[in-house]
């Protein structure tokens, strides 16, 4: 039998180790919940990040991804361009039109008088991809505002090569009546429809007398020593 100061003495040993053991549980366990919570918070939102800037990346590089070689890659023209393109203009085809065109890249001739242009640039898609082997048929008054009816004369067709790219060799047309300076083209994409347009000169005065005039058809020129150096690209329908 305990007597009664033994029977309190055991009474308070017991609650102090209950007591001991229930505030050890409470705390541990929600702590460890909370903290590996907060890397599970964050990871999302790094994940999102990554899916809005990867995509962009993939956009601009399609092409890329897709050509079958690097070799391929490294010789295509770095071309500006924003998809969709706007297609070119088509503008009037004028009275001056001849078929049979000799094929040639330069419309020079000896002898001949006028500034001399070269005149470059691509034949795209829509998706800026360049159309190869393209049809490209120029003609154009000389520098006096005459045209050759009877012969072939500042008369010539070529073809893009592999890389979309086109190059003619002429002088700069001269003035005839109601018209201003512009060059006459037809441009086909293998099996496309043939646009027939014209192209014109900036900082010509009577580019704005001219009804036919667009101002969306006019090169770029660059003056150098060996001449003008003129560029513009056409957007064309390729099946
Ligand atoms: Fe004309």
């Amino acid at each position: 039998m305990l007597n009664r100061p033994m029977r309190q003495a055991a009474a308070l040993l017991a609650l102090f180790l209950l007591t001991a053991c229930t505030g050890q549980t409470n705390a541990g366990q929600p702590q460890a919940t909370t903290v590996s919570a907060m890397p599970t918070s964050v990871q999302p939102q790094s994940s999102s990040l990554l899916a809005q800037t990867q995509p962009a990346v993939m956009e601009s590089s399609p092409a890329a991804r897709s050509l079958p070689t690097p070799t391929t890659q490294e010789t295509a023209p770095a071309i500006a361009c924003t998809r969709p393109m706007p297609f070119t203009d088509a503008l009037t085809e004028g009275p001056y039109f001849k078929a049979g065109s000799p094929e040639r890249a330069s419309l020079l001739e000896p002898g001949m008088n006028g500034q001399k242009l070269v005149l470059s640039g691509h034949v795209l898609t829509q998706d800026c991809q360049p159309v190869a082997h393209a049809l490209l048929d120029f003609w154009q008054a000389d520098a006096s505002g005459q045209y050759d009816n009877s012969g072939y004369t500042l008369r010539g067709h070529q073809y893009t090569d592999a890389q979309g790219h086109y190059q003619l060799e002429t002088i700069i047309p001269g003035l005839y009546p109601g018209r201003t300076e512009h060059i006459h083209l037809k441009v086909q994409a293998p099996n496309g429809p043939i646009l027939t347009t014209q192209l014109f000169f900036p900082g010509v005065t009577s580019n704005d007398q001219d009804s036919i005039y667009d101002p969306k058809m006019l090169i770029t020129v660059q003056d150098t020593q060996d001449g003008e150096l003129g560029a513009f690209n056409f957007v064309v329908s390729a099946p």
